[in-house]
């Protein structure tokens, strides 16, 4: 008897999407019996990149990960149930220098070619469906065939199992963006809210043009691309090799600032170099029994306060990789043996004066300190007379910035960046942990390529970008935008433009995506920043009444089960493969289950 035919419906068919089913494909072949399976993926933008990595977009916007840093496949690192499926990190597929930062639509190429090679090893009996709409909703009974109605279809497709790989939403504005939006359309101003900067309508910034914009991350850097060589300008070294900007006369003039008032550090500029010694041995103060040990607290509950207990471990590991580093490498800059010092360290508390008078007398140069609140803040305190002072001031602090990263005398900064991968690592177990510690790591650990840092440079000599300085203050008056900032105590900046530079940060309350916003209603979970709950075990969706549904999964950026909130390095036993396997083979159990059943009825 031939066996009933099933049905999969995986809702975002990007990185994610492809990701599971490429972990679909691995499992299947472990698989007895002959499969009946339709595999729907729903998504208006076209499978394997999706809406971020779309290969119809700028080719001026870069990835900003090396291409040896981007692999889509497992490797024998890769604690999975499943089979192991190597294949290309992106510069091999590309043929290309691991260390370049590849252009957006490249790696879009790359998960269409990683997407087509896990349609073509699904097993026969396997057929891929690809719906260019939009899912709106997910019905059905508990324990029964789900329903998922499309944009344009009058009747739903059938789903044994749904599975939600929404990935990056939309947000609906929050009061105050909805304030300034109403703000600028009674003044006639042009305000731009949170939005993903590859998508948003720039025409409304005219050519010289005052431009306010609030925040000083990756969001920039895109808008900065598109405002500048996306409107004909370019870039020239000079005889010294300095990069100079030459503009085509269609820029705004950006007025930039943020919290902390400077770009995001440079990316490092140079590799791991073991002859000097050896890597930190990570996870030291932050490892599994430490995750165990915080999730075991409030009877089960886990840590409620992220500063309080959390943050500490964090500062301890961070602080062991660099002194690890120091101590070994460059041990002409320590008075102790490492062997001393490591004991001492251990034995004192996180964040203690112990442990600071330790650092001081073992340390002697302040620079070769970890310090992470300063490097949090690094304009507290920083004040200047005139903004044509302050612009000087950071441009000072761009080139030192790009001369540390870039000089591996500094390399204990190499083992923080690895430090902090481990710990992003240990964290995806806890969940949730708020967006503060994500845009710490992101600010130390995922800024711009150096490339960047020095057009940026540029542009500020060039007169189209200017620093607004720490604590940006935007107040909406007289009919324009003011802007001021601690860094210029008095001084103020007036535009009728004003951009927010960051990426929304949708709530399951407040998304635009009116699936998820109805499944919220209707009962699923919301962490505590709002994100979809799901289980960790397999990634199946969590209820308010504490029940988990049978056949409704959901995992990536919209929900508790992140992964590593970046694409993979290569040999890091990536949660986010992790995941995938887990959830692809508690789906295949459940379409096994229930074929199974339908037989013996
Ligand atoms: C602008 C940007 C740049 C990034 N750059 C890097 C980088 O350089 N390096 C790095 O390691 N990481 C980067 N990341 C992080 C990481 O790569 C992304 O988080 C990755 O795209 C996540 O993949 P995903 O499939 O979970 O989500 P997404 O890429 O957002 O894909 C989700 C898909 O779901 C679809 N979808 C959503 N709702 C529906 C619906 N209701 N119906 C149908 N389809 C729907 C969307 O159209 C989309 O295609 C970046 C993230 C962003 C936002």
């Amino acid at each position: 008897m031939s066996p009933v035919r099933q049905s999969l419906v995986i809702v975002g068919a990007g990185p994610r999407g492809t990701g599971i089913l490429e972990r679909i494909a691995a499992n299947s072949l472990d698989s007895e019996g002959e499969f009946a399976l339709d595999v729907h993926l729903v998504d208006p933008y076209p499978p394997g990149g999706g809406r971020i990595w779309r290969q119809e977009q700028s080719p001026l916007l870069w990835m900003n990960s090396q291409a040896q840093d981007v692999t889509m496949f497992t490797d024998e690192t890769v604690e999975v149930a499943g089979p192991v499926v190597p294949g290309p990190v992106l510069h091999e597929w590309a043929g290309i220098d691991g260390r370049t930062f590849a252009d957006r639509r490249r790696q879009g190429g790359y998960l269409r070619w990683v997407y087509e090679r896990a349609v073509a090893r699904l097993p026969e009996g396997v057929a891929v469906h690809h719906h260019a709409r939009r899912a709106l909703r997910v019905g059905g009974p508990r324990h029964g065939r789900q329903q998922v109605w499309l944009e344009g279809r009058a009747r739903p497709l059938l789903a044994d199992v749904v599975v939600l790989a929404q990935g990056h939403l939309d947000a609906e504005l929050d009061d105050e963006q909805q304030a300034l939006s109403a703000y600028a359309v009674r003044h006639g101003l042009v305000h731009l809210p949170p939005d993903f900067t590859a998508d948003t309508d720039l025409s409304a910034l005219a050519p010289g043009q005052d431009v306010l914009v609030r925040g000083f991350g990756l969001a920039f850097v895109d808008l900065m691309v598109l405002l500048t060589e996306g409107r004909g300008g370019r870039y020239e070294e000079d005889a010294r090799g300095e990069v100079v900007y030459l503009p085509s006369g269609r820029e705004p003039v950006l007025h930039v600032g943020s919290r902390r008032g400077v770009p995001y550090h440079s990316k490092l500029g140079y590799d791991w170099d073991a002859e000097a010694g050896e890597r930190p041995p990570l996870p030291r103060f932050l490892g599994p029994a430490q995750i165990d040990e915080l999730l075991a607290r409030d009877g089960g509950f886990g840590p409620d306060d992220f500063r309080r207990d959390v943050w500490p471990l964090i500062d301890k590991e961070l602080g062991y990789a660099h002194y690890h580093r120091l101590f070994t490498a460059h041990p002409e800059r320590t008075n102790l043996s490492w062997a001393v010092f490591e004991e001492k360290y251990a034995a004192a508390q996180p964040l203690g004066a112990e442990l600071r008078d330790l650092v001081a007398s073992a340390v002697p140069d302040p620079a070769d300190r970890l310090d992470l609140a300063a490097l949090d803040r690094p304009l507290d305190g920083v004040r200047h007379a005139s903004y044509e002072e302050l612009q000087e001031g950071l441009r000072g602090y761009i080139t030192a910035d790009l001369e540390r990263r870039h000089d591996p005398a500094h390399s204990p900064d190499l083992a923080v960046f690895l430090g902090l991968l481990s710990v992003y690592g240990q964290l995806t177990r806890l969940g949730d942990v708020g967006p503060w510690w994500h845009g710490f790591f992101s600010y130390l650990a995922s800024g711009p390529p150096g490339p960047r840092l020095r057009q940026l440079r540029a542009l500020s000599r060039a007169g189209v970008v200017k620093f607004v300085g720490a604590d940006m203050r935007v107040e909406a008056a007289d009919g324009v935008f003011r802007a001021t900032s601690a860094s210029v105590p008095g001084a103020r900046v007036e535009a009728r433009a004003l951009v927010e530079a960051r990426l929304p940060q949708p709530t399951l309350a407040r998304t635009r995506d009116v699936l998820l916003r109805e499944l919220h209603e209707e009962g699923a979970r919301a962490t505590a920043a709002g994100l979809l709950a799901v289980d960790s075990a397999d990634g199946r969706i969590l209820y308010r009444d504490g029940s988990t549904h049978p056949r409704r999964f959901a995992l990536g950026p919209h929900t508790d089960a992140r992964g590593a909130g970046a694409f993979t390095r290569p040999r890091t036993n990536s949660p986010s493969f992790r995941q995938n396997d887990a959830t692809a083979r508690a789906i295949l159990a459940l379409l096994r289950d229930l074929s199974c059943r339908a037989t013996a009825a």
